[in-house]
């Protein structure tokens, strides 16, 4: 293989002038095969498309024996092939036969040829294909040769995606299906599919000119990082500050030098402008599928989704956010931006599956921010739709109902109806006191982290926020916010709240909420880590840099800090201190001091048990995180499918921990709240007032069912059946409570 110098521009040529041809698919296939192998010098050029099994398919052959077009498949992950689609990158061998991975096929005939080159045909990351070139004589093939390969293996792709090689053996097969996912935000939708496709179409590759190829890439640049501009200082993304931090990553990466200087060095090869865009965010994505760390797949959708962007501006196309949508559009897509998400219209979105997405993921969060019901993890979902198709998301259990039966879709229908009555039901209850058939009157608070969530407190009638979590604006956030960035939030949450009290806990990052800016080294167990208040006092510029934006942006008002995860007393003094200092610092710099500060302390190790009466005279209250208290209390991690449901907390040992953290604080005379999951769910909301709490926070959609609950309930006869069922220890807690309940109508 001597003459290759130059062979993408002239296998581009070769490749336009086959496109234009009025053949079959089949034939167009078979053309492309037979030029690539002469440009390329290759006894052999094959090409190997994906099936619905996951097998793939020897669809074109110039070399091996045509009779297996068709009839070779090769099975996920077998053989040469499979490893190109694994890697998903090119795989250059001078002896395939010595490879492990080499699968012997005797009708292709192709035990003659020793050197082997295989590249993905990629869409979307994942390898749809394979294109190969084999040799007789052993030899490594050069990087200009892999380049070139690659190159038409984008075309392929295209070409794969348009439908234009009528290979319709792989289709979408019309049955019902149910796939099992993640839950990223809750709730039931019931839709049509529209596959959000932010992959363009690039039909011209090859630049007639290569100085105005340059010149349009630069331009459509200064157009990206325009509109990104006009995006921030739009007012709706202005006002919520998530999104806005969302924008100014974008902002970021759009000055990317690396990525732009490769997208250069592309057009520089003979690529159109789009080519190159495309060629550049087809490398970096092959390159990330490899990886694991979510934040670095967080980085690329972010650059992925400007690709896109660049991409439509060169070629002026749109995506199916500017087309008409229908009513109750489900949206469906390998991975998607948070800010791709926020280009849909709201009014016509029903819900969102994804075949990647983790739960901590932006686009999740932003999910959940729209409280439009969400899966992720939905694997392969994609081979199984079609546009247009009928869909129920149950994001309640996780599941994805593809085409459902008209029985599923009216049991859904059920479903949903039956919660937009209780909702109602819930709504009126809104400005109705949470106090028990007794008398018992009961704080009722909301948990929140964006300021997305604010406006729930005035829908859901809270008496005010119990748990304000200020990880989540640092987690979706592209650098550290600055103290000015941080004041300005928390002077929103304080504004919108208009005088009812918020409990903001301070960072508790670290674990398994990496920030992405933030450099943190691998731990075996990460909850039991190097986390929140342990990183804070390590680190006493970030718990510092937090107090003062938030007794700043207080402005006199009342501040209320809680801090997580605590383990020793010792702790909170050192926390103490650095207040005391910050409050010095703001009185020597003449800024109002806050008209009350408070300290609290989340309960959620169990050695702070063990010493809440030297604890309890240190803060002004506390909150217990019922999350993590049980985690470590059972030893079962909270985010482990297999052990997280395992042991419940309407059990002896939790119940009896509880009741004696009521009974150190009311001696102690120190208000107290709990915060985590238990809160929020009316069964164990009623044991937790029968033991004694006075004020709980839980997420905004649980206060309703929890109102409902506590204005059904009378705290004293259940205080009574609670000590009857500890005491016998028959270890049916939830049952009996359950059966109590259900006698005694209390709304659960
Ligand atoms: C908890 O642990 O119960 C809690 C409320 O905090 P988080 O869920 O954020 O860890
Ligand atoms: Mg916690």
């Amino acid at each position: 293989m001597t003459t290759t110098h130059g062979a993408p521009r002239v296998l581009l040529r070769r490749l336009r002038e086959i496109m234009a041809l009025s053949e079959s698919g089949e034939v167009r296939l078979a053309r492309i095969v037979v030029d690539i192998a002469g440009i390329m010098v290759a006894e052999v050029c094959s090409i190997y498309l994906r099936r619905r099994d996951e097998s793939m398919e020897l669809v074109a052959t110039e070399g091996l024996n045509r009779e297996a077009i068709h009839k070779t498949h090769l099975a996920r992950g077998e053989g040469l092939i499979g490893l190109v689609v694994e890697r998903a990158e090119a795989v250059n061998l001078p002896e395939a036969q010595e490879h492990p991975s080499y699968s012997y096929r005797p009708e292709t005939g192709e035990e003659v040829y020793h050197s082997f080159l295989g590249v993905p045909i990629l869409r979307q990351g994942r390898a749809v294909g394979v294109l190969t070139v084999q040799n007789r004589t052993p030899r490594h093939y050069s990087e200009e040769e892999v380049e070139a390969l690659q190159i038409t293996a984008m075309v392929l792709a295209e070409l794969v995606a348009s439908g234009e090689l009528g290979l319709a053996k792989g289709a979408v097969s019309r049955k019902t299906r149910m796939l099992k996912g993640a839950v990223l935000s809750e709730g039931i939708a019931l839709g049509h599919v529209v596959l959000h496709v932010p992959r363009v179409a690039v039909d011209t590759l090859i630049a007639d000119n290569p100085e105005h190829e340059e010149q349009r890439l630069a331009d459509a640049i200064e157009k990206l990082r325009n509109t990104i501009d006009d995006m921030l200082s739009r007012g709706d993304v202005a006002r919520a500050g998530e999104h806005r931090d969302v924008l100014e990553a974008y902002r970021m990466f759009a000055h990317d030098r690396g990525w732009i200087r490769r997208m250069n060095e592309a057009v520089a090869t003979g690529l159109t402008a789009e080519a190159a865009v495309a060629k550049v965010q087809n490398d970096t994505r092959a390159r990330i599928v490899r990886q694991t760390a979510p934040f670095l797949r967080e980085r690329f959708n972010d650059l992925n989704d400007l690709s896109n962007r660049l991409l439509r501006m060169l070629t002026g196309r749109t995506t199916a956010a500017d087309e008409d949508l229908p009513e109750d559009t489900v949206l469906v897509a390998h991975t998607m931006g948070p800010a791709e998400l926020l280009d849909y219209d709201r009014e016509r979105l029903r819900g969102l599956i994804l075949e990647e997405g983790a739960g901590s993921s932006h686009v999740a969060i932003v999910a959940r921010a729209l409280e439009l019901p969400a899966i992720g993890q939905a694997n392969s979902i994609l081979n199984f739709l079609e546009t247009g198709d009928p869909v129920v998301v149950d994001a309640d259990s996780g599941e994805v109902h593809i085409r459902p039966t008209p029985d599923q879709v009216s049991t859904f229908q059920e479903k949903v109806r039956f919660k937009a009555r209780r909702q109602a039901q819930y709504a009126k209850l809104k400005d109705q006191p949470a106090v028990t058939r007794d008398g018992v009157e009961i704080e009722l608070l909301m948990n929140a982290g964006l300021l997305v969530d604010l406006p729930h407190l005035e829908e859901s009638g809270a008496s005010g926020i119990g748990l304000f979590r200020t990880e989540f604006q640092f987690m979706i956030a592209s650098t550290f916010p600055r103290l000015d960035e941080q004041q300005k939030i928390y002077a929103q949450v304080l504004d919108e709240v208009d005088g009812k009290p918020v409990v903001f806990r301070s960072l508790d990052i670290g674990g398994d909420k990496v920030l992405p800016y933030l450099r943190s080294s691998h731990e075996e167990n990460p909850a039991l880590g190097w986390r929140a208040i342990r990183m804070a006092l390590d680190r006493p510029a970030l718990l510092r840099t937090q107090m003062r934006a938030l007794m700043r942006a207080a402005k006199g008002r009342e501040v209320r800090i809680m801090l997580p995860m605590v383990s020793e007393v010792s702790e909170i003094s050192a926390a103490h201190e650095l207040v005391d200092k910050e409050i010095r610092h703001m009185e020597q710099h003449g800024y109002t001091l806050p008209e009350r500060f408070q300290l609290g302390v989340m309960i959620e190790v169990p050695a702070l048990l063990w010493q809440l009466d030297q604890l309890l005279p240190l803060v002004d209250f506390v909150s217990v995180g019922s999350n993590d208290l049980l985690q470590f209390l059972y030893a079962a991690d909270r985010t482990n499918v297999h052990v997280a449901q395992r042991f419940d907390p309407l059990s002896s040992p939790v119940l009896a921990m509880l009741g004696e953290i009521v009974a150190k604080a009311d001696e102690h005379n120190v208000p107290l709240t709990l915060c985590g999951e238990m809160a929020g769910q009316p069964l164990e909301a009623m044991a937790l007032v029968a033991l004694g709490f006075r004020s709980i926070s839980m997420a905004p959609a649980s206060l309703g069912p929890v109102k409902a609950m506590i204005r059904s309930m009378d705290a004293g006869a259940v205080r009574c059946k609670l000590k009857e069922v500890v005491s016998e220890e028959r270890g049916e807690v939830r049952r009996q409570l359950e059966d109590f309940a259900i006698q005694n109508e209390v709304l659960i």
